[in-house]
């Protein structure tokens, strides 16, 4: 889960970093482009205003040098073409103004041409009447300046903005983790607000809440089902002792019933105890598995010996291959064919018959419990090895069961890389077998690791 956050995290941020990328250099080629325009066009009219002015300098010059027939308003002509034409008359010494007057001549677009004629020898001025024309390179700069500052400042109301769109998703993200309590559990992100790989976390995050809250609700009902558990053995012991206490010591028939049933129901209370605590290790992970290469022919024998001992209503048979051997741990193993027989020593009727089983084909070992007690019923069959699932409640705590056998049997053989089946019928029996594979330590060692990681 952390792996994938982790590369998550790095796809997130490269993927910012190159969308932040693409937004700025578009942003500021945009900058660029409007800027190289305006300037562009601020000389463009520069440069035709000078050519303005040199033509009409070029015309003043033609028409001073040579007497034209037709009458030249040189008055009007400045006026027309916005400028102010100064001649001044080197010989003399005379200078003579045309069309509008400008006193400060210094910041105006102008030029200067001499004519060199021996009986005429004149300089000719030519300055722009136009206030922009002389300070437009200035001006241009300004203009420059100031469009660069706007579109700047676009550029970062704009980048800030879609920064803060591309990044929604996160805020919704860190908003809705925050709503999440241990009172509710049920929040998720909103998937469609955000595409690739935002999504990806947003659905990650998600898949994350989904097995919290399964997990959660799971130990929840654990932990309720085995206070319910225990609140029964507990209330008929001291129901017992109570009655105990008033008539106990009048009556030895009610003293001999009391003690027995407390007796019972602690031997009872201790078996579901060290089920319960069994169950608390393998959920903090810390049941230890202590392989070893040991006879399993030998483990059924030895079952077969202590159930013919304690159980003398039924009648036990044997199927025992001789000399199966395995890899794995024998005292779990031991624990859970046990746990088995147990079963089939409560749910058969006595005068029923127990078969043990130990076989090894296709590099499996297989151990097995054969009844032909009162069977399980197909609607049943699924839920057998959930934790607390009991087919006849009155019926299994009248045999002392905890509903937790099977489901520790099913955690040991998957633990071993193994598997459990069972068949039965009602009325006529049930067949449980465990199969474990004939696998060398070390390959049983990680097929282990895997099954436990689902
Ligand atoms: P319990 O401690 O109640 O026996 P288990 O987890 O061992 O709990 O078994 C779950 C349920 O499966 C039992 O309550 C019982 O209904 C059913 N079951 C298990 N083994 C047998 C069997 N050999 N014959 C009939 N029913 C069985």
């Amino acid at each position: 889960m952390f792996k994938q956050l982790f590369t998550l995290r790095k796809k997130i941020k490269q993927s910012i970093v190159f969308k932040m990328a693409v937004v700025y250099v578009v942003l500021f080629s945009f900058v660029l482009l409007i800027a190289a325009a305006v300037t562009n066009f601020a000389f463009a009219k520069y440069d035709a205003r000078f050519d303005e002015l040199d033509r009409t300098m070029s015309f003043v010059v033609s028409r001073l040098q040579t007497h034209q027939k037709q009458p030249f308003n040189i008055e009007e002509f400045a006026r027309y073409s916005k400028t102010m034409i100064v001649i001044t008359n080197i010989s003399k010494n005379e200078t003579v103004r045309y069309g509008e007057l400008v006193e400060d001549t210094s910041r105006r677009m102008q030029i200067e041409r001499p004519i060199n004629r021996p009986e005429r020898r004149m300089m000719i001025k030519i300055v722009s009447t136009e206030y922009a024309d002389v300070p437009l390179k200035g001006r241009v700069a300004i203009v420059f300046v100031f469009t660069l500052v706007v579109l700047l400042l676009s550029a970062a109301f704009l980048g800030s903005r879609s920064t803060k769109r591309l990044l929604q998703p996160v805020y919704t993200m860190t908003q809705t983790a925050r709503s999440i309590t241990v009172n509710d559990l049920s929040v998720r992100i909103d998937e469609k607000d955000s595409s690739d790989e935002l999504g990806e976390l947003a659905r990650t995050f998600n898949e994350m809440l989904d097995r919290l809250e399964v997990a959660y609700h799971k130990q929840n009902r654990f932990v309720s089902d085995a206070s319910h558990e225990l609140r029964t053995p507990l209330s008929v012991i001291s129901g017992y002792a109570n009655l105990l206490r008033r008539w106990g010591s009048a009556d030895p028939a009610v003293l001999e019933e009391s003690v027995t049933k407390i007796i019972e129901e602690s031997e009872n209370m201790q078996h579901l105890v060290e089920r319960l605590l069994f169950l608390a290790r393998v959920d903090q992970q810390s049941q230890e598995i202590n392989l070893e290469y040991f006879n399993a022919s030998e483990l059924m024998s030895q079952i077969l010996q202590e159930s013919r001992l304690i159980d003398s209503s039924h009648t036990i048979c044997e199927q025992i291959e001789l000399g199966v051997m395995l890899t794995a741990d024998r005292a779990l193993i031991l624990q859970a064919v046990r746990a088995i027989m147990e079963n089939s020593i409560k749910y058969t009727p006595p005068g029923g018959t127990i078969t043990l089983l130990c076989s090894s084909k296709d590099g499996q070992v297989c151990l097995g419990v054969s009844d032909t007690g009162i069977g399980i019923q197909e609607k049943d069959l699924p839920y057998i090895f959930d934790r607390f699932f009991k087919a006849d409640e009155a019926r299994s705590r009248l045999a002392g069961g905890t509903g937790l056998g099977l489901s520790i049997v099913k955690w040991i053989v998957e633990r071993h890389g193994g598997r459990v089946t069972v068949t039965s019928e009602p009325d006529k029996g049930s067949e449980f077998r465990i199969y474990i594979p004939e696998l060398p330590a070390e390959e049983l060692d990680s097929a282990s690791n895997n099954n436990s990681a689902k």
